[in-house]
């Protein structure tokens, strides 16, 4: 059986890391630390902005370049195919105006 506090748990959105944290956050305190002010900033503004009925789409970017920022730190192959995945969103939106 689950224990209940775990259905409120996730993992660390950092390639390759198995840290579990709470649902609200998207990386482990170590992840997060290692990003730079813009980025945390970013993450956290437009997590703010989904949350009031805003668009996913900000929020999805400023996360995957965090994830990506995080992946070229640690020189993870992951870089290319999360580049990619940020091109495709970001495309998408510049496509769009
Ligand atoms: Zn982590």
């Amino acid at each position: 059986m689950i224990p209940h506090s775990e259905l409120s748990f996730k993992k660390c959105f950092a390639v390759g890391c198995d840290e579990t944290i709470p649902l609200h956050r998207l990386m482990c305190r170590d992840h997060w630390d290692r990003l730079p002010m813009r980025l945390r900033s970013l993450v956290l503004e437009t997590q703010r902005a989904w949350d009031r009925g805003g668009p996913l789409q900000p929020y999805d970017i400023a996360t995957l370049d965090a994830q990506l920022h995080i992946a070229q730190i640690e020189g993870r192959p992951e870089v290319a195919s999360i580049r990619a995945d940020l091109d495709r969103i970001a495309g998408a939106k510049a496509r769009l105006g």
